[in-house]
């Protein structure tokens, strides 16, 4: 299904200081249908939510006059006066002013003539069209970092993740590192970064990937998963595994063609496994039958043909014997890793690698305490720990929901400064 989720872009210059990094027609041609074709940002979301995202309504207005200087925003910055979203209400100050009515859009994106700030929080965006100085991965009004604060503007808070870590920005093929993923050049204007897209893994968690396009298991031919004008499937589910091809085109000229595997938890993806040619993954053990195995192999990458060719293998785990009518409700996709709880009369379905599956476990664990043998001190000790890590769960998950997102959230002023110089090498 496709959304309709107008943009406007409201070109804004300080009081005082009369730089016009681009122009509006360029804008137009980067963010509203007048460049589609292009590679623009609009493109970029028709291409990377399967066509479920439809920005054609968006609309560039400015340049528009804030009623600061650039030194009076920042002091009041500083000093607390003005919060870090206060840039959107002066922007919308500056429509108003101009007579320009914002009610028809999803989001406002503010696009300061000086780098104040970069955050993506829903229905707002601030970015700069300021690019001295930068690198050319670094060009916000692009169709790459942007996209990434975009998508918080729609509402989705995660970033991309690699196995092993719950550190953001981890995964370089996905718009959703940010500054760490790893951007192409445009064709027609190189200082422009483009991509990388989106996996589907992340596409999943949006509801955006196009689910008549999954390939079954076996030996398959998948398509570069953003490309729905090609025949074929786009990606293969394996188990609980995204599998998908990412040949070094359009979007994804920043890095070598790669067939990735992915999986969703904590409401965002992790990359598990870059393959080339002949490389494979596997997981589980045959011998063990009440868990899951499989595998995922890749016999050629064809960039030629845009096929990639893989030979998948997948056993669910069996269900563990249980007496009575519980085999029911044990059954099926519940045994790998999920759980049920039941409340008040109500069986509740809990899903794998969620906040809520280590909420309940905590409280799993905290009933059970007094049935085992311990001292009452460690058993207090005991229950701190497990009340301390369901407070740094339910922080983050608190985090992503709430948070205005942006590495500057995440991350110390100089951790910050690191991460933007932060060379990707492309
Ligand atoms: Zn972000």
């Amino acid at each position: 299904m496709t959304t309709q989720t107008p943009m406007a872009f409201l070109l804004v210059k300080f009081q005082g200081n009369k730089d016009e990094p681009m122009t509006k027609a360029d804008a137009e041609q980067m963010f509203t249908t007048a460049g589609s074709g292009t590679m623009n940002v609009i493109d970029w979301f028709h291409d990377n939510t399967h066509g479920h995202i439809d920005m054609s309504g968006n609309a560039v207005f400015g340049w528009l006059q804030l009623t600061e200087t650039v030194d009076g925003y920042t002091t009041k910055r500083t000093n607390g006066t003005y919060g870090r979203t206060k840039i959107i209400d002066l922007g919308r100050a500056a429509a108003a002013a101009a007579g320009i009515d914002l009610s028809r859009f999803t989001a406002v994106v503010v696009v300061t003539n000086v780098e104040v700030d970069l955050f993506g929080g829903s229905g707002i965006v601030c970015c700069t069209a300021a690019t001295a100085g930068k690198q050319f991965w670094e060009r916000q009004t692009a169709p790459s970092v942007l996209c990434q604060e975009m998508i918080h503007g729609l509402g989705v808070y995660t970033h991309a993740r690699r196995h092993g870590s719950n550190a953001d920005y981890s995964d370089p093929y996905d718009v959703m590192s940010m500054f760490n993923a790893w951007p192409g050049h445009n064709p027609i204007d190189v200082t422009i970064p483009v991509g990388p897209g989106l996996n589907a893994a992340f596409m999943k968690r949006c509801g955006w990937l196009d689910s008549t396009r999954a390939a079954p298991i076996g030996q398959v031919t998948l398509r570069p998963l953003h490309r729905r004008d090609l025949t074929g499937a786009l990606y293969s589910m394996v188990g609980e595994y995204y599998v998908e091809y990412r040949p070094s085109r359009r979007w994804d000229t920043g890095f070598s063609s790669v067939v990735l595997v992915h999986y969703i938890a904590d409401d965002t993806s992790y990359l598990v496994a870059e393959l080339g040619n002949g490389s494979d993954f596997s997981w589980g053990n045959p011998l063990w039958p009440f868990e899951s195995h499989g595998s995922i192999k890749v016999d050629a990458i064809d960039d030629g043909a845009e096929t990639a060719t893989i030979t998948t293998s997948y056993s669910p785990a069996r269900r563990i014997p249980l007496d009575g009518p519980a085999w029911s409700v044990f059954g099926g996709e519940f045994a790998d890793a999920g759980g049920l709880v039941i409340l008040g009369g109500r069986i509740i379905r809990i899903p794998p690698r969620s906040p809520e599956l280590r909420l309940v476990e905590a409280a799993a664990a905290l009933a059970s305490i007094s049935d085992v043998q311990l001292t009452p001190t460690l058993k207090t000790a005991a229950r701190a720990d497990i009340y301390a890590k369901v407070a740094v769960d339910i922080d983050e998950a608190h985090e992503h929901i709430t948070g205005v997102s942006s590495p500057l959230d995440h991350l110390t002023a100089e951790e910050a400064r690191n991460f933007h110089r932060h060379d990707s090498a492309k």
